[in-house]
C-alpha cells in the first residue's frame, strides 16, 4: 500500500526537498477525520522521545524528495484527503511550503504535530491536529503553550493518556488554558498502558466535553508501518 521513498541523488536533493519516511494510502485512524480514506505523508525526524512513541521508525532514515515529486506520488492515489505526519513534521522547514503546495493542489489537508514547535506559519487552510504532552509521555516540558493562542475551531487538540494521573493532569490543563473553548479536544489511551473502556468511563462519569478516540488503524491492522 505504501509508495517506496526514493533515495537521494545529486539531482534530486533540492532546496525544497524533504526527508520522507513513507507515503501511503490508508484509513485515517484519529481526529474528526477518522474513517476517511487518506494519503499520509510521514516526514522523517523528531526532536522528542515520548515514552510510548509508536513511530520510532520515523526518527531516522527515509528518502529525500522534492515537493513536486511528493505531490506526484500523492496524486497517484486519487484521494482528496491528505495528512502530513511524522515524526514531527514541523522539524523540517520545508514542511510549510509542502503544506501550501498541497492546499494549492486542492487537497483537504491536516497536519499532525507534537505541539513542541511553532505552529504560527502554517497555511490557515490546514487543519492542525496538535498534541499536548501529558506527564506519562516524559515530554511535558516540551509543550509550547503559546501555540494554544493560535488554534481555531478548524484545529483539534489531542491528549494521549497513559494513566489516571495523566487524565487528571489533562483535565486541569483543559481548565487552566480554556482548551474546551478553543477547539475540539480529543482524549486517547496509550495502548497497553490505560484500558480504553476505563478512560471512556471516566469521561462519561466526569461529563467531559471531549471526544474519546481509539486509533482505528491499529484496530484494523495493528501497529504496522504503512498503515
Ligand atoms: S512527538 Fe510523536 S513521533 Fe515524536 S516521539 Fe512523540 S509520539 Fe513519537
Amino acid at each position: 500500500m505504501s509508495v517506496a521513498t526514493t533515495q537521494p541523488t545529486a539531482s534530486s536533493v533540492r532546496s525544497d526537498a524533504l526527508r520522507v519516511t513513507e507515503i501511503f494510502h490508508s484509513i485515517q485512524g484519529e481526529s474528526s477525520r477518522v474513517g476517511l480514506p487518506t494519503v499520509f505523508i510521514r516526514l522523517t525526524g523528531c526532536p522528542l522521545r515520548c515514552t510510548w512513541c509508536d513511530t520510532e521508525y520515523a526518527f531516522h532514515g527515509g528518502g529525500t524528495i522534492p515537493i513536486d515529486a511528493i505531490l506526484a506520488q500523492v496524486a497517484e492515489f486519487h484521494c482528496t484527503t491528505v495528512c502530513v505526519t511524522g515524526g514531527e513534521p514541523l522539524a523540517q522547514k520545508n514542511c510549510l511550503p509542502l503544506l501550501v503546495a498541497l492546499c494549492e493542489a486542492g487537497y483537504s489537508v491536516s497536519l499532525e504535530t507534537s505541539g513542541a514547535l511553532d505552529i504560527g506559519g502554517i497555511d490557515p487552510r490546514v487543519s492542525r491536529i496538535m498534541d499536548i504532552k501529558a506527564p506519562g509521555s516524559g515530554e511535558t516540558t516540551k509543550n509550547r503553550w503559546e501555540n494554544l493562542d493560535l488554534l481555531t475551531a478548524h484545529d483539534e487538540l489531542k491528549l494521549v493518556l497513559a494513566s489516571r494521573e495523566d487524565y487528571e493532569w489533562a483535565i486541569t490543563a483543559c481548565h487552566q488554558h480554556r482548551l474546551f473553548e478553543r477547539c475540539p479536544v480529543l482524549f486517547s489511551p496509550v495502548q497497553g498502558q490505560l484500558e480504553a473502556g476505563q478512560l471512556a468511563q471516566w469521561i462519561i462519569d466526569d461529563k467531559l466535553p471531549v471526544r474519546f478516540q481509539l486509533q482505528l488503524h491499529k484496530v484494523l491492522w495493528g501497529n504496522t508501518p504503512g498503515r
